[in-house]
């Protein structure tokens, strides 16, 4: 079927990626992708010889009238990134956008995101989460952003690297105070790891180790039980005595 294909790749492990991604990128006209060179090796190891073209941030302007033109025309497009799921801290939003605007069929090829896998093994509840992203690189931005999110009675989720990793937990120790966090570390990949402590404690650790290698999800777990939730429930108990008690 014509359409555009969003492919998750998978994090780490190359064994993650499901039948379905690699039919529809064998049997596709073109796969856009972040980095040919990336997405070649992945081609590679599975005999796929569909052509690539490069799709990120300096040329997708100029790539997606000729990506909506194909599209038209009855072309099957596949878009993949680097890692994981398109879109997702990932190029895409403006071309799925596009090319729904323009009443042509996206359709999805769900798979790997280190969001998803990081939540899946963190240990923090799931019932709700907010996924942030990449915080800002600098602590006074950050430390704003941080104080915006505070309050949100959820799970939060953030991309990191290695070499902000310490500054980044000592700014959420600062503005979120003793909220549990995990730092989970080279997901799917041979040096998977969860580390679980206060963002201060962890901050300490890795300044003393120096920047942790590889790739990077913190997960911060909610904010404690509202005080006055509490409270409005206590009042309410005792209310209810109350009027039992007449
Ligand atoms: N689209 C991707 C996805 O769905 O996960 C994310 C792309 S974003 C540019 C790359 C960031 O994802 C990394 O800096 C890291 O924070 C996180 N990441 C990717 N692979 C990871 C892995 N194997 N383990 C932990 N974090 C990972």
């Amino acid at each position: 079927q014509p359409g555009l294909y969003v492919a998750a790749t998978p994090i780490g492990n190359l064994k993650d990626i499901t039948l379905r991604v690699i039919e529809a990128l064998r049997e596709a006209d073109l796969i856009l992708c972040e980095d040919t060179r990336v997405t070649g090796k992945l081609l590679n190891a599975h005999s796929i010889k569909t052509p690539m073209k490069a799709y990120h941030d300096h040329n997708a302007a100029r790539v997606r009238p000729e990506v909506l033109e194909r599209l038209e025309s009855g072309a099957r497009i596949c878009l993949v990134s680097d890692a994981g799921t398109p879109l997702i801290s990932d190029p895409g939003y403006k071309l799925v956008r596009e090319v729904r605007d323009a009443g042509l069929a996206v359709f999805t090829l769900p798979g790997p995101s280190a969001m998803v896998a990081a939540l899946s093994v963190a240990g923090a509840p799931t019932d709700r989460f907010l996924f942030a992203g990449f915080l800002p690189v600098k602590s006074g931005a950050r430390k704003s952003e941080l104080e915006a999110l505070k309050a949100v009675p959820a799970t939060l989720v953030f991309y990191e690297t290695g070499p902000r990793l310490a500054s980044c937990l000592a700014d959420m120790a600062e503005v979120l105070g003793s909220r549990k966090v995990a730092v989970a570390r080279e997901l799917t990949k041979l040096h998977e790891e969860v580390r679980e402590g206060l963002p201060g404690d962890l901050s300490a650790v890795y300044m003393e180790e120096g920047a942790p290698k590889g790739e990077i999800v913190v997960v911060v777990h909610p904010p404690a039980e509202d005080e006055p939730g509490a409270a409005d429930a206590e009042a309410i108990i005792e209310q209810l005595l109350e009027d039992h008690s007449v």
